[in-house]
């Protein structure tokens, strides 16, 4: 039996799950969303989750036709829906059904909430345990991270071809993943994820007010960090500071921690996941094991 995807509150299968071609989420990339995962009927951070789904909403002005508690109960029935235990959940919201104008009021406030459940799958060229065990190659590509003035990367929004464009030049160089310098030419992130680096046993990753989106797994890592009683900074990286670091990880709903070896051609550290990385990962499964909300 295939996945049931919920759609303003309705079950369709699969194949019938579909919106207009009016939709300006479709003509537009007029909407937002968020990626969160569950793990053993345990969904992480969901609060913060539908809390970063409504700030990127009312950012632009976009009315989500439910309150956040019904958001995060309609969450919940699409897992019960699909019987999933551990899980992919992709929440959209678009401005909904118009005309071929700009003009979101045309849309008539009618949001479209879509909820996808679905078992988790990433970078599947490779088998995620290989991915932690070696460690992923990347490259830092030219698209540059999308302005804070001109679309802030705070805004979780479905107009994601900043990213993608980044992708493509990874993907086009033989490589999965990418960093994105901001404006200045200091790291920003990936093309989906955040990144850190180790240096003598602390922790760097950059402030959230250039281009870099403050991911919910970042803060998460943060808070690890802190409670270990490791030094964990947000401050503005080169990418100088990136090949001379010790270790430098990905952070992600989807991804959670993944390794990164080698940058730019330049070996980090002795080319091998490090330490720190390592603890990171696995405090991190934990914390996935016993917090969440149970269903
Ligand atoms: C969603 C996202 C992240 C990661 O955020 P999490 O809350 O940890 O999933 C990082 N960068 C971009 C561009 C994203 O869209």
């Amino acid at each position: 039996m295939g996945i049931k995807i919920n759609i303003n509150g309705k079950y369709y299968d699969k194949k019938d799950a579909k919106i207009s071609v009016f939709d300006h989420g479709l003509l537009y990339g007029d909407g937002v969303f968020e990626g969160i995962r569950s793990y053993s009927r345990l969904v992480f951070k969901l609060k913060e989750h539908v809390d970063r789904l409504y700030e990127s909403a009312k950012s632009i002005m976009l009315e989500i036709p439910m309150s956040k508690q019904q958001m995060a109960k309609a969450v919940i029935s699409t897992l019960k829906a699909n019987k999933l235990k551990d899980a992919y959940i992709r929440l959209v919201v678009t401005r909904g059904e118009g005309d071929l104008g700009l003009d979101p009021r045309k849309c008539k406030g009618n949001a479209t909430v879509i909820i996808i459940a679905d078992k988790i799958a990433l970078y599947p060229e490779q088998h995620p345990e290989q991915l932690c065990k070696k460690g992923l190659e990347i490259i830092t590509v030219p698209t540059i991270r999308n302005l804070p003035e001109a679309l802030n990367p705070q805004i979780k929004s479905l107009n994601y071809l900043n990213n993608i464009l980044a992708k493509i030049e990874a993907v086009n160089c033989g490589f999965q993943e990418a960093i994105m310098l901001d404006s200045l030419g200091y790291v920003a992130e990936c093309t989906g994820d955040n990144i850190f680096i180790v240096k003598r046993g602390e922790l760097y990753t950059p402030p959230q007010c250039m281009g870099t989106l403050r991911g919910i797994t970042r803060d998460t890592i943060l808070d690890i960090a802190r409670k270990k009683r490791l030094g964990a900074h947000e401050h503005v990286l080169t990418r100088h500071e990136v090949y001379i670091s010790d270790e430098v990880f990905l952070t992600g709903t989807a991804a959670e921690v993944i390794p990164v070896v080698k940058v730019d051609g330049r070996k980090i550290g002795d080319g091998k996941p490090g330490k720190t990385t390592l603890m990171l990962m696995k405090e991190y499964k934990k914390l996935t094991k016993k917090e969440g909300v149970r269903y």
